[in-house]
């Protein structure tokens, strides 16, 4: 439907005009990736990973930057992959690494799955292909954390593969410069197509980096730079007058609501407080944590205080003189909302390695170092404040 009509309905029920008379209505794709190319080769940013245009790109520092970057922003990922790169600036480095040292640098950058599977990456890639990564998108896929996104920026960027790397920003993009009424989920493998139809056989890498650039510092979700955009005269929705309508809204499922308790576990004779690791598979897997219950979708697991102090004598193995703290714990998650109880106590007489499995004594200035997971360090904060 690009430029045909002079109405444009899309799935909100938006009605706008349709300056269909002010474009080009070029959209073939070697023009756009032209067009494309040429605003990215003038107004790239200097980000930590990149090399000068042209100069060949290390495997290693790519395959480490797009894993930062899934579900990151830029602003978030430059400290930590300079950081990474400082403690282990080749593949060989990091799979040697010892895997709570890379924990505690991967600390605050969430999804700590990525730091489990990097390592496992690292290692494989290591031991098994000698330190040298696939240059195939096929290659890269069987890899441990490297998703169908990653594993074509990877090949686009690293190798100059021909390859069509779409995540959101991209799916956003597109849906608006052809004007695709359908919710991104449902956008892939055409957005793919398209894609994959304007990546130049000379810059494959180039063209990925500058279709996520122009996603992230123009085609942005709120607010696209149109009158910037080197699409502005192909574009469908930049002929709009609100551009940012595209791509259609799935209509939200709410997140549901969990909840549960928490316990903070403090030691006579100067120990310090109870950390256990987390089970390896699911949320948090792998990671050091306060011990906590079950965390539940039923209402009123941690609505009443003396249902906090029974789950504190059922979960834990030791008597202690449990309190409930006023304060609650609030987290999100990617798919529910958490609210935690915080019940706090102590244990008497010495230290035993198996009285916890996997847990461990530290104290508060200790625990500051840890690679603690964000809502674990939201239980320290408030026990710190209430202690
Ligand atoms: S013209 Fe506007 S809506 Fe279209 S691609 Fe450019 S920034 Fe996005």
């Amino acid at each position: 439907m690009v430029g045909s009509d002079i109405i444009v309905f899309n799935f909100s029920g938006f009605c706008g005009l349709n300056m269909a008379s002010a474009k080009s209505n070029n959209t073939n794709p070697t023009v756009l990736s032209r067009q494309l190319l040429k605003w990215f080769d003038a107004n790239r940013r200097d980000l930590a990973w990149r090399t000068a245009p042209g100069v060949a790109r290390d495997p290693y520092r790519v395959w480490l930057s797009e894993v930062m970057l899934q579900q990151t922003q830029v602003v978030s990922v430059t400290p930590y992959y300079l950081k990474f790169l400082k403690n282990w600036p080749n593949v060989h480095k990091l799979a040697s690494a010892d895997d709570d040292a890379v924990m505690v640098a991967w600390a605050g950058l969430g999804y700590y799955a990525r730091a489990r599977n990097l390592l496992k990456c690292a290692r494989q890639v290591s031991l098994e292909l000698d330190g040298v990564f696939p240059d195939s998108e096929a290659g890269l896929l069987a890899l441990p954390g490297i998703g169908p996104y990653s594993a074509a920026a990877i090949a686009a960027i690293a190798f100059g593969r021909k390859a069509a790397a779409v995540d959101g920003n991209v799916v956003r993009v597109v849906a608006r410069l052809d004007g695709l009424d359908r919710p991104p989920a449902k956008l892939k493998a055409k957005v793919g197509a398209r894609v994959m139809g304007m990546v130049p056989k000379a810059r494959p890498g180039d063209f990925a980096e500058a279709c996520m650039e122009l996603g992230a510092t123009v085609c942005r979700a709120r607010n696209p730079a149109c009158d910037i955009c080197p699409w502005l005269k192909s574009c469908h929705a930049g002929a709009s007058a609100t551009p940012e309508m595209w791509p259609v809204r799935s209509p939200k499922t709410p997140k549901p609501h969990r909840k549960g308790w928490v316990f903070w576990v403090e030691r006579d004779g100067g120990e310090g407080v109870l950390l256990v690791r987390r089970p390896p598979k699911g949320l948090l897997g792998g990671m050091m944590g306060f011990p906590t219950t079950e965390w539940s979708t039923q209402a009123g697991t941690q609505s009443r205080n003396d249902e906090g102090l029974r789950l504190a004598s059922q979960t834990l193995p030791k008597a202690g003189d449990w309190q409930v703290l006023e304060a609650r714990i609030k987290h999100t998650f990617t798919h529910f909302h958490l609210e935690l109880g915080v019940v706090r106590g102590r244990w008497a007489g010495a230290w035993r390695a198996d009285e916890v499995p996997g847990g461990d004594w530290y104290r508060a200035n200790e625990l500051e170092k840890q690679a603690l997971p964000s809502v674990m360090r939201k239980v320290f904060a408030v026990a710190q404040k209430q202690g």
